[in-house]
This record gives C-alpha cells, sequence and structure tokens, in this order.
C-alpha cells in the first residue's frame, strides 16, 4: 500500500496515517528532495524560474509532508509516534541544514539578484532578499570546519528542545492528586469534580483524582479553597521537569536547558554575532539588543507602581501576606466582589457553537469571507471539525481544523499551526489550511462545550494566526502567511483579534445561555468588560520578567559563567517581580516557548506585538471597530502581506506613522486619557 504521507492530496490522509509511515516516508521524501537540489544546484544559468521557483515547491512538499507528523505528534501523542517522530529530527534537521548551507544555491540566488533583480515583482525580489539572508544566517561562506561545527549544534539542538518537551510532557502526566473526601475539592466546578471522579474510576480507585493538566491547574489555583490543594498544585506545576517539587530530580530539564543555551551560544559565535540575542535580531522587527532592553524597562518604568499598588490592594483584601499560590485565588474573589463577575459563573453564557459562529461573523463583517462547516475531511480524533473559508465571490479561499478540546496525551496550551501552506508556482497552486488547536474543557452528555471568557479570548487569539495564514495573497510559500514575518511582529494578528473578544457588540452576539438562549445580562457584560485592565499592571510585570529573563539569557550568556539560568532569573525578578515567588519555584523548566520552541530571544515579542496590535486597533477605534476600509487596509498592507516586505514598513503604512507604546498603557488602564495627551 502507498505511504499515506506520500500523497498529494488536497488534505492529510489522517485516517491513514500510522506511525510507522514515518520514518520511510521522511526518507524517500528527503532522498528525492536532495536528488533535486542537486539538479538545482547544477544549473549553469540560474532564473528565478529554474531555481527559485522549484526550491519553493520543495519546501512546500517538506512541510506539507512533515506538517500532520508534528501535528499527531502533539495532539495525539503515543510512544510509537514519538519514536518516529524523534528518528526524523535529525533527518530534517540535517536536509534543511544542508539546503540553508548550500553553497551553490547561495550563489545562483545572488546571480538572479544581480541578473534579473530589476526585472523581478517586489515580492519575488523579497523572495530573494529573504533567502539570501537566511543562506548567511545559516553559515553559508564560512570555512568548511566551522561550517560543520554550525551543523553539529543546530543538529544537536533540535534533538535537545525535543527532549526538553518530552521531560514536560512526561512530568506533567506524571503527577496527579487523589481525594477521598468531596470537601476538599471545595470551589472547584462541577465538571472537574466529575471528570475528576471519572479518572478515579478509571484507576480502580475510590474517590476523585485530579491531572496536572493546564485547565485543571488553572482552575484549582483559581478556585479551589483548600489552600492544601492550591499550594500542592502549585508546587507541582511550578517544579515540573526540574529538581525541586514532588518529583524532584525525574525528567530534570536543568542540564538539557545548560545544554541547549551553550549551543545557542556557540551557533551565534561560529555566525559572527556576539550572543544568540543578536543572532535571533538578525530576522526581527527590533535591531538590537538594546532596542529591546530599552523596551522592556520602559515598560516596566510605566508598569511597577499600578502593579504595586495592584497587589497592596489585594493583600489588603485577604488581610494577611500573600504566598504565590494563593494570589490567583484572592485575586479572582477580589475580581468577583468588585465586579461580580467570575470566569466560571460566565461558561454558560459562552457555549462554543454560538461563540464560533459570533467569530465567524466577525470575520465576515471584516473582511468580507464567509466561513462554514464542511463534512468529511479526514480527521485524527472524533472531536474535530474541519472549516472552510470562501471570499465574496464564493472563491474557496482555505480551509481549519479546529481541536478544541483537552484530552490525555495532548500538548496544553493553545495555537495555530501550518497544515498546508499556499502556493501559486507554475508547478501548481494550493490552498492554505490551518491547525487550531486549544484545550477547552470537552462537552457533556446534555451540553456544549462551555468557555470561560479567557478561553473565548484565546479562541480568538488562535483565529487571528488562522487568519494571518489562511488571507495571505503571497504566491510563494517561504514568505506566504505566518512565514518569513519577522517573531516579533507575528502576534500582531492573534492579539489585534483579541481585541473582538472584548467588544460589547460582539459579546452581544457570541454571548447566550446555552439552555435559555439568554443574553449576556447588560450589567453583567458592563462589569466583564471593566475586567479588561484589573490587575493589568500585575500581568505586565509578569509578562516583563519573562520577557527580560529569556532575552538576558540569550545576552549575557558567557562560555565560563555558562547560562547562569537561576541567577539571572533572581537579577530578573528582583527588578520587576510584585510577587514574590517561592525560592523553589522553577518554571523555567517547563518554558517551552523558550528551550523548545521558536520564543528564544524572543518572548519580549508577546509585548512588543501587544503595542502593535493595540495601536492598530485603536485606528479601528477611530473610524469603527467594523470599518470595511480599515479593514481593507489592514488586510491590505499587513494581514495578506505575510513577510513579503519589512514589518515596520507595512505598520507605518497602515498607521500613517510608527508604533506607539502608549496605545496598550492606554488599553491597559495604566494611563488615563488625561495622561495621553500630555
Ligand atoms: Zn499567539
Amino acid at each position: 500500500m502507498a505511504n499515506p504521507l506520500l500523497g498529494q492530496e488536497l488534505l492529510p490522509q489522517f485516517l491513514q496515517i500510522r506511525a510507522e509511515h514515518i520514518e520511510p516516508a521522511v526518507r524517500e521524501l528527503l532522498d528525492s528532495s536532495r536528488a533535486r537540489l542537486g539538479e538545482l544546484a547544477g544549473i549553469a544559468k540560474p532564473t528565478f524560474a529554474n531555481v527559485v521557483e522549484p526550491l519553493e515547491e520543495l519546501q512546500h512538499r517538506v512541510s506539507r509532508t512533515w506538517s500532520p507528523v508534528s501535528h499527531l505528534n502533539a495532539v495525539l501523542n503515543s510512544d510509537a509516534l514519538r519514536a518516529g517522530y524523534n528518528a526524523c529530527l535529525p533527518l530534517l534537521s540535517a536536509y534543511h541544514t544542508d539546503l540553508a548551507q548550500s553553497e551553490p544555491l547561495f550563489h545562483a540566488y545572488r546571480t538572479i539578484a544581480e541578473r534579473e533583480g530589476s526585472a523581478l515583482a517586489p515580492v519575488q525580489r523579497q523572495v530573494i532578499e529573504h533567502a539570501v539572508r537566511d543562506f548567511r544566517l545559516a553559515g553559508v561562506g564560512l570555512p568548511a570546519e566551522r561550517k560543520a561545527e554550525f551543523k553539529t549544534a543546530m543538529l544537536e539542538l533540535s534533538q535537545l528542545q525535543a527532549k526538553f518537551e518530552e521531560n514536560v510532557l512526561d512530568a506533567t502526566n506524571g503527577w496527579s492528586w487523589h481525594v477521598t473526601e468531596v470537601g476538599e475539592l471545595r470551589g472547584l466546578n462541577d465538571m472537574l469534580i466529575e471528570q475528576a471522579r471519572r479518572r478515579a474510576a478509571g484507576q480502580q480507585v475510590s474517590g476523585w483524582t485530579l491531572a496536572l493538566d493546564q485547565p485543571t491547574y488553572v482552575a484549582v489555583v483559581t478556585d479551589a479553597e483548600s489552600p492544601a490543594l492550591r499550594r500542592a498544585f502549585y508546587e507541582a506545576w511550578s517544579t515540573r521537569a526540574s529538581d525541586q517539587g514532588p518529583n524532584a530530580g525525574r525528567w530534570d530539564n536543568s542540564a538539557v536547558m545548560e545544554d541547549i543555551l551553550r549551543r545557542r551560544h556557540a551557533a551565534a559565535g561560529l555566525l559572527g554575532f556576539r550572543n544568540y540575542a543578536e543572532y535571533a535580531l538578525a530576522t526581527r522587527m527590533a535591531h538590537s539588543v538594546e532596542e529591546v532592553t530599552g523596551f522592556l524597562h520602559e515598560l516596566a518604568g510605566a508598569a511597577r507602581a499600578a502593579a504595586r499598588k495592584e497587589f497592596a490592594e489585594l493583600e489588603d483584601f485577604a488581610g494577611r501576606r500573600l504566598p504565590a499560590w494563593d494570589v490567583g485565588f484572592y485575586a479572582e474573589r477580589l475580581q468577583r466582589e468588585r465586579y461580580a463577575v467570575s470566569q466560571e459563573e460566565l461558561r454558560p453564557y459562552f457555549p462554543l457553537p454560538r461563540v464560533l459562529s459570533g467569530l465567524f461573523e466577525v470575520a465576515q463583517r471584516l473582511f468580507g469571507v464567509r466561513i462554514s462547516e464542511a463534512h468529511g475531511a479526514p480527521v485524527w480524533h472524533e472531536d474535530v471539525r474541519f472549516f472552510t473559508i470562501t471570499g465574496a465571490g464564493g472563491n474557496p479561499i482555505g480551509s481549519f481544523y479546529l481541536d478544541a478540546y483537552a484530552r490525555p496525551h495532548k500538548r496544553s496550551g493553545a495555537w495555530m499551526d501550518e497544515c498546508v501552506g499556499r502556493k501559486h508556482l507554475s508547478s501548481g497552486a494550493a490552498l492554505p489550511v490551518a491547525y487550531l488547536v486549544c484545550n477547552f474543557l470537552p462537552p457533556g452528555n446534555e451540553r456544549p462545550a462551555l468557555l470561560t471568557h479567557d478561553d473565548v479570548v484565546t479562541l480568538f487569539h488562535e483565529f487571528g494566526h488562522g487568519l494571518h495564514h489562511l488571507l495571505t495573497r503571497v504566491d510563494y510559500p517561504s514568505i506566504a502567511g505566518i512565514n518569513g514575518v519577522a517573531w516579533d511582529a507575528v502576534e500582531l494578528p492573534s492579539q489585534f483579534m483579541e481585541n473582538y473578544a472584548w467588544h460589547p457588540e460582539v459579546l452581544q452576539r457570541i454571548g447566550g445561555h446555552f439552555i435559555s438562549g439568554a443574553p449576556l445580562p447588560a450589567d453583567q457584560q458592563a462589569r466583564l468588560i471593566s475586567t479588561r485592565s484589573f490587575h493589568a499592571g500585575l500581568a505586565t510585570m509578569r509578562q516583563l520578567e519573562f520577557a527580560l529573563f529569556d532575552f538576558r539569557l540569550h545576552a549575557e550568556y558567557s562560555p565560563q559563567a555558562g547560562g547562569r539560568v537561576l541567577q539571572i532569573l533572581r537579577e530578573v525578578r528582583s527588578e520587576v517581580a510584585v510577587v514574590p515567588v517561592p525560592e523553589w519555584n522553577r518554571f523555567p523548566n517547563s518554558f517551552g516557548h523558550v528551550f523548545a520552541g521558536g520564543y528564544a530571544a524572543g518572548y519580549y515579542s508577546y509585548k512588543w506585538a501587544e503595542v502593535l496590535a493595540a495601536d492598530a486597533f485603536a485606528a479601528f477605534e477611530e473610524s469603527g471597530v467594523f470599518d470595511r476600509g480599515t479593514a481593507h487596509r489592514f488586510l491590505d498592507t499587513i494581514l495578506s502581506r505575510g513577510g513579503s516586505r519589512d514589518a515596520l514598513e507595512a505598520f507605518v503604512e497602515f498607521r500613517g506613522r510608527r508604533p506607539d507604546v502608549r496605545a496598550l498603557l492606554k488599553q491597559h488602564g495604566i494611563l488615563s486619557s488625561g495622561e495621553l495627551a500630555a
């Protein structure tokens, strides 16, 4: 039987894909791709048509084949899948490095730029410029020995990063909490308690078993009335994969982190950068280490006083000093008292089907696209749904999967990923396909999935990434959708979309009681909206703690002193932490964004892009949040352009000026309108 991973169907054949297909498919794909690379590198008179286009096609094929594998590894993890996935990581890394380090292809691109440059369209020139930049960043032009060292460092990094993530997943799965008295679960919602009872029954024990998945963790530290339960969960969660906590030393990532930092620093050094942060900035919207740290300190300076005031008020409210594991609990209570809204009480008003149709309507009103569910597409789990997007004239634009619910062996968090990228090449065309993945509480027997408003915001966020990928008009895969977009600008569309999850008109549309259909009461809605700036100072300082920690870690690494992970963490905390954190907290050990993902020396991007998003949304507020003209300008200048133009230029074209940090401070309620005018 043919290997289902190698088919050229429009969508991956999820029903047929088995772990044993992975390695043979990847080997075959990479062999044929290498052969093709060899042919292309040998072309005597390289042109855009005979070298660049075929390379774009190759890139499309490789990511199209690998995408379902890495996706399944994340959402349906098993030993067999993990083994197949891991066996391919070094193969893929070696292939990408060979391609990225190809001297003949590098010279071919430069020749094409010289000979054809002026005759090419701007988007084609951008494809070449990106490629030439990336060749340099991959070590092209280095002496053979250094090039080999670079290649080794990259290969080891991809394995170490996978190991980091495995440790976190195992540590998360490797801890649970069993109670025999239901009173110990007081404060938790019925759905969670029911789930815990079923889990215990499944393990043939009496009582209730709580797992350490993200929704359970968040629910416990926010709602559980038992301080002992909150502390146990906080400790287990914040010491995952470390030398501390209930599973101390098991799945410990400490050495893995040190190895990752050492290799990143070495790789950057081989390319002539002083550190990994400088290397990372070579492809970012921000251009220097000072620009980033200056930006983070500016925000910290603006938010510190607000954060301290918020925490002092919270301790006043609690009537005592608060340890870290009690902060969420009292914050929730203070918020409830002040605004009389709670995330749990909002759930009945946000049934997923209604939220989805309201979200799709927002996309339709803004961008004129229509989204509808399509049945019959092969999916990896029965809960997964599939949707198509069409333009105003009914023309197909793309499609996406939604995998909404938490379940065992699915990575926690929420994300959007590329399933198929858009291409329009002489060798063929493809429409973009996306995965939207969330970890919401599943539906019950007689009720739909009910979301908290936090969940709603998450869904809008990921959908914003989805729109960036799906509404692209760029024909070349390397710079279409989210590809080739500067990392610090990539969160602009997602954070921009979050604004709609807070807008009164949208809340009216998506909020309706799942049984009675009654709308979210107006006063409750008004109070919910006013919660948006609740503890914005504390939240900002917490994000700045992560961002400064990550950035300094990569900017200050030295081979003599090593990563100094805990020392830098302490220094950053003494500068920006407002809530005291216990010495044994080891959040870096499960900080996947930075150690396993693409946010290394890039966590600041969240705040950076948040400023872009707040400032872009301010343009909508000035002209009406559903103003079609503004929406189309946003689509034309930013959303549809992928990596085909400089992120700052695109922003300036849309806004008529550079981004202004005050838009975000105003959105957070940290800066009043009076101060804004000053
Ligand atoms: Zn995001």
